[in-house]
């Protein structure tokens, strides 16, 4: 179930959701105001959410990398990590914009869409689960996702050293 949105044109709560297809990291939802017939695409706020949440996490990890304990930043490196940082907002800015200029309209219709058929499969149909989650859900996902693989990975260590060693 998507809801519908207030249209950033008209400012109108007929922006409705009209298709679904999957992209290789997201699924996209196309929407169109039946007033003055916008058509746009939003990615569901749980992949900006996860997007950003993995963003910060490689930019963080290549900022240890770079200039934890570094006296002597070389410019390539800084402009390397500058260019790093503009890409994310560049890739993320534009999305971040579009739920921002069409909010979800209160107290509006939620409405099945369909996924185009290519798109089908169980990787889509988890990502839609998630996407019940939203924005927070998705700055989340990430830790939560890192955490069970390092929990599972810990257990079958203690198996693995308990019982075959
Ligand atoms: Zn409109």
């Amino acid at each position: 179930m998507v809801k519908t949105r207030i249209c950033g044109s008209c400012k109108k709560p007929t922006l409705l959701p009209v298709s679904r297809k999957r992209d290789p990291y997201n699924t996209v939802v196309g929407y169109l105001c039946q007033n003055c017939g916008r058509k746009i695409n939003i990615v569901p706020a749980f992949s900006v959410g996860n997007g950003l949440a993995i963003a910060w996490a490689v930019l963080g990890f290549w900022y240890f990398v770079f200039f934890h304990n570094s006296v002597y930043n070389s410019t390539l490196s800084i402009s390397l990590y500058a260019g790093a940082v503009v890409t994310v907002v560049l890739v993320w800015g534009p999305e971040c914009l579009r739920h921002w200029m069409n909010p979800v309209a209160k107290g509006g219709d939620a409405v099945e869409v369909k996924l185009e058929k290519e798109g089908r499969g169980s990787v889509t149909s988890v990502l839609i689960w998630c996407e019940r989650f939203g924005f927070l859900g998705g700055l989340i996902a990430p830790v939560v996702f890192a955490s069970v693989f390092l929990s599972v990975a810990a257990i079958l260590g203690f198996i693995n050293y308990t019982y075959f060693q």
